[in-house]
């Protein structure tokens, strides 16, 4: 086995998001969805691309996206030239490898646009190796043995909370009954709930209109954005509830918009409506905040967790006991790597993974991770869905597929991380036809 990585391609794709104001939220009122899309190649595959090809990207918003793009470009020497086998039989490696790259480790560390790039990176070797051993992502994970998982994390920082020990014993308690729980997932799927009903910029009777079409569809957990005003999320919140009654989970999410105390008061106001979580309360950073809040509104929980920019702040946001739901995110950590030490870290304090996702792609990749955690390390969906907004999915090869508010489990080789290459073209950024047309 002598092929070796010949190339890492990056590609700026942008879809127009903004004109509909789908995706708007207190603090996004604008956003365009947009993919820092990476190509690995290989020297072999030739004629059958999926299996000489590894697809990833980091999700941003619009602005900033060539940026992302170039960090990601950076990570090119690690891979092109090198032995394709020797990396794949070694993520765990390549991945600390790029973490502690010595220069590149200044600009986070661990955080933000360059650990993004490496998210992308990550994510794309893994969609390479998952088509090389002819199955989705989650099921390669899911029959992997307990030591090769843990060989995966890097558990720096975190044995104060969690040590490779006790990370083996969680899956070990794993192995058990794991065909049975693929079973179940092919033909039950995973729980999801809905998003695309509550965007802070739709009106009342859209906002009632989608709430139904959420029931309709078998969804029985919606989402509203809150936070930009408290007299408008009232009556939203009044709205969503009676279209949707008792029974039906309402979850609301500020975007980081309020401090502390404002958070307090605004989410004491809505309690009496009943919000199942307040997703992003405050600063994704501010640990101890998080904490305050969740002490003073309890018994309404918090989530977080699609800004938490590595495992070290989901440990202290755990040990503070400053969050009821996990949102972890697929392409904001380091990849598939650190995600699996956060659903470790997440398994061994009790506390549920409810992914975000949406954004363009964000769907396609998570749902491999709460169906791996299912299957491997919490084996349980108990509280557990997993987002779902119904936006670009037709740019992807193997699209997300839905049915009575689950997620199908995937069958088709790979992470599901695939964008057509029309689409590439068509949504390339600035010189794709769809950014030149009036
Ligand atoms: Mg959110």
């Amino acid at each position: 086995m002598t092929n070796r990585f010949v190339s890492l391609d990056t590609y700026d794709v942008r879809f127009p998001t903004s004109r509909a104001l789908d995706g708007s939220d207190a603090m996004n009122p604008d956003p365009d969805y947009s993919a820092a899309y990476v190509v690995i190649r290989t020297d072999d595959g030739a004629g059958k691309a999926e299996q000489g090809e590894g697809h990833g990207f980091a999700f941003t918003i619009g602005r900033g996206n060539e940026v992302q793009t170039r960090a990601i470009e950076a990570l090119a020497p690690y891979l092109v030239g090198r032995l394709v086998k020797e990396v794949l039989d070694d993520l765990g490696g390549l991945y600390r490898e790029l973490v502690y790259d010595s220069q590149l480790r200044w600009l986070g560390p661990e955080k933000g646009v360059m650990h993004m790039a490496i998210s992308a990176v990550v994510n794309a070797l893994w969609d390479l190796k998952a088509k090389r051993a002819g199955l989705p992502l989650w099921r390669l994970l899911s029959s992997m043995p307990a030591e090769e998982l843990v060989d995966l994390v890097d558990f720096r920082y975190l044995s104060d909370a969690l040590t490779p020990q006790e990370a083996l014993k969680l899956l070990r308690r794993g192995e058990d009954g794991r065909e049975e729980r693929i079973q179940t997932l092919l033909q039950r799927g995973y729980p999801a709930y809905a998003t695309s009903p509550g965007w802070l910029g739709y009106d009342d009777a859209k906002l009632a209109t989608l709430c139904r079409e959420a029931l309709d569809a078998g969804f029985t957990q919606i989402k509203l954005k809150v936070g930009a005003d408290l007299e408008d999320d009232l009556r939203r919140m009044r709205i969503a509830r009676e279209v949707c009654g008792p029974d039906v989970r309402i979850a609301v999410d500020a975007n980081q918009r309020w401090d502390v105390g404002t958070a307090v008061d605004w989410v004491r106001a809505l309690a009496p409506f009943d919000p199942w979580w307040v997703e992003e309360p405050t600063s994704p950073d501010d640990v101890v905040g998080h904490a305050e809040i969740a002490r003073r509104i309890a018994p309404i929980p918090v989530a977080t967790g699609e800004h938490v920019q590595n495992r070290v702040m989901f440990k202290q946001l755990l040990q503070l006991n400053a969050l009821s739901f996990v949102q972890l995110d697929a392409a904001r950590v380091a990849g598939v790597n650190e995600n699996v030490a956060i659903l470790l870290l997440a398994a061994k304090f009790g506390v549920p993974v409810c992914p975000h996702a949406g954004g363009v792609g964000l769907c396609e990749l998570v749902q491999h991770l709460s169906m791996f955690d299912y299957v491997a390390v919490s084996r349980t969906m108990h509280d557990r869905v997993i987002e779902y907004v119904d936006h670009l999915h037709e740019h992807f090869t193997d699209p997300v597929r839905m049915d009575r508010g689950h997620y199908l489990a995937p069958l088709q080789p790979g992470f599901s991380s695939t964008m057509r290459a029309e689409s590439r073209a068509r949504y390339a950024f600035p010189d794709g036809p769809v950014w030149n047309t009036p």
